[in-house]
């Protein structure tokens, strides 16, 4: 866990942004480079760097509230639905090493597509998704 980054400064006030929600443990705010109106990004205020490094009580204090945030952020902004992401990891194009909650309003017009244009897709074999399943379980 690094001990500052531009989110910690985000929420101590140095680098200046639009608070949508503030409590003990979770902060959100504007993302500076909206990729729709009310864009928002969501973080647990101590700086874990990936989803899996924050503690399960942080996780859920952060997941308790996201739910709501999404909500404010759809009415504020007049959208109907909302696509939640987090990049975790550089490879999935996370450039700040702070875990966040991409809130993104979607509207019925917009040409915006799920999460799974992002991806090719891979064929796999029945025996081929055991064999992951079985990994991952393993791995837990
Ligand atoms: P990611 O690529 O998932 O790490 O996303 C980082 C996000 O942080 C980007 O969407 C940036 O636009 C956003 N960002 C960077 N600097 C600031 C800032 N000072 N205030 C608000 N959002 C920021």
């Amino acid at each position: 866990m690094s001990e500052e980054t531009l989110f910690t400064r985000i929420v101590e006030g140095e680098i200046p942004s639009h608070t949508v929600y503030d409590d003990e443990t979770t902060y959100a705010f504007l993302d500076v480079n909206p990729l729709a109106p009310g864009h928002t990004l969501v973080i647990p205020k101590t700086p874990y760097e990936r989803l899996e490094d924050m503690p399960r009580e942080t996780a859920a204090d952060v997941f308790g509230v996201l739910g709501e945030i999404a909500a404010a952020v759809e009415d504020a902004v007049d959208a109907s639905a909302t696509t939640i992401a987090v990049n975790n990891g550089e490879a999935a194009g996370q450039e700040v090493p702070h875990v966040h909650w991409h809130v993104i309003p979607q509207f019925d017009d917009d040409t915006a597509r799920p999460i799974h244009a992002l991806f090719d897709g891979a064929d796999l074999s029945d025996e081929e998704m055991a064999d992951l399943a079985t990994r991952i379980r393993d791995r837990r």
